[in-house]
């Protein structure tokens, strides 16, 4: 239910200006690519074929949540969708902090990673429950940079795991909703993340400051700041933080709407200065058993899928004029070098993969 983005930006058709020529077009089947950012719950009979058309391997990312009857996960779906494919997925486990006060809170959640990491995860997925949402005993937020995790932290840098980091939210959460912003369709359908209404809720400098006093704290962690850190609206923000820790790098999954609302030259120097450090992941999934779904809906996903990943790869790739999430921008026209990093090979390095 949190997690309903996922799916509106699938099922969300954005319109998009006709394409100028680009001289030196690159093939998209040509640059071998890993989405690190997806949530492919369920498998599809057409994912695998569309998968190795787009040269694409995937990372399924679980999300760790609060529900009422308690912490949800949707581990097991991932693990069994990528047992159907292992050439295709690669899985990535998730921590939440119900239930820090225990004692023995970080031992048994380090026994849980420990089998899932040897169930085949490769990275641990931290949401933005920390900070905005799940409260200790003395109802204080727990915020990221908690002492009660530290011991997580020892044990993931001594296995090699990374942490992708979804911490807070887009500055907009914080503000007036803007129709012109583009996170405005998500917080009026999520209210409960736009914290503007929520005044519990600590400040988006508060959330944001534990976030950084953890990276730097923990030097050997390597942590992926999912959609740009929550500092999306904003490169220059980013950069000062990739300056400060080396342990650090970006994914810009649900983000492109971000970027496009910025100049296209700095955002293309900006992808020219940290092409080692930024990571191309898309936030796409599903929810739904094929089982449960029609021919109809099941074509339409897929249709959907194709623009979607055509419209980020004609961002990031050509010239073209064209719209994301309403912002009307001109593609990075990013060099083949840089793309192959941001596609596939600074997630390989990451995550160690082959
Ligand atoms: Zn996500």
């Amino acid at each position: 239910m949190k997690h309903i983005h996922l799916f509106l930006i699938i099922i969300i058709s954005f319109s998009s200006c006709q394409s100028t020529s680009n001289p030196k077009k690159i093939e998209i089947g040509t640059i071998s690519k890993i989405d690190v950012h997806s949530h492919y719950q369920h498998s599809r009979s057409y994912l695998p074929s569309f998968l190795k058309k787009w040269n694409m391997r995937s990372v399924l990312v679980d999300v760790a949540k609060e529900g009422p009857e308690g912490v949800e996960r949707s581990w097991g779906h991932y693990q069994n969708h990528a047992t159907t494919q292992p050439d295709l997925y690669f899985l990535c486990s998730s921590l939440i902090g119900t239930g820090i006060d225990a004692p023995d809170f970080a031992t048994n959640a380090i026994k849980l990673l420990e089998e899932e990491i040897n169930s085949g995860a490769r990275m641990v997925k931290v949401w933005k429950n920390f900070g905005m949402v799940t409260q200790d005993e003395s109802g204080n937020f727990i915020q990221i940079d908690d002492t009660r995790l530290q011991p997580i932290w020892e044990y993931l840098k001594s296995k090699g795991i990374p942490v992708m980091a979804h911490i807070a939210e887009p500055e907009q959460a914080w503000r007036e909703l803007d129709p012109q912003n583009p996170h405005y369709g998500y917080y009026k359908n999520n209210p409960q993340y736009h914290a503007f209404t929520i005044p519990e809720i600590p400040s988006y400098e508060t959330i944001i400051a534990a976030r950084d006093r953890w990276i730097k704290n923990n030097p050997e962690l390597q942590i992926l700041c999912a959609h740009l850190g929550s500092m999306s609206h904003d490169v220059d923000m980013v950069a000062s933080r990739l300056d400060q820790y080396p342990n650090m790098s970006i994914e810009i999954g649900a983000r492109f709407g971000d970027l496009a609302h910025q100049d296209s030259e700095k955002v293309s120097a900006f992808f020219d200065t940290y092409q080692d450090r930024i990571l191309f992941g898309s936030d796409y999934g599903n929810a739904m058993e094929e089982t449960s779904m029609t021919t109809d809906q099941l074509n339409e996903e897929e249709k959907n899928l194709e623009q979607n990943y055509t419209r980020l790869w004609r961002y990031l790739a050509s010239d073209d004029s064209l719209e994301i999430r309403g912002q009307k921008s001109k593609g990075l026209h990013l060099n083949q070098n840089i793309l192959e990093k941001v596609y596939a090979k600074n997630a390989i390095n990451l995550l160690k993969l082959e």
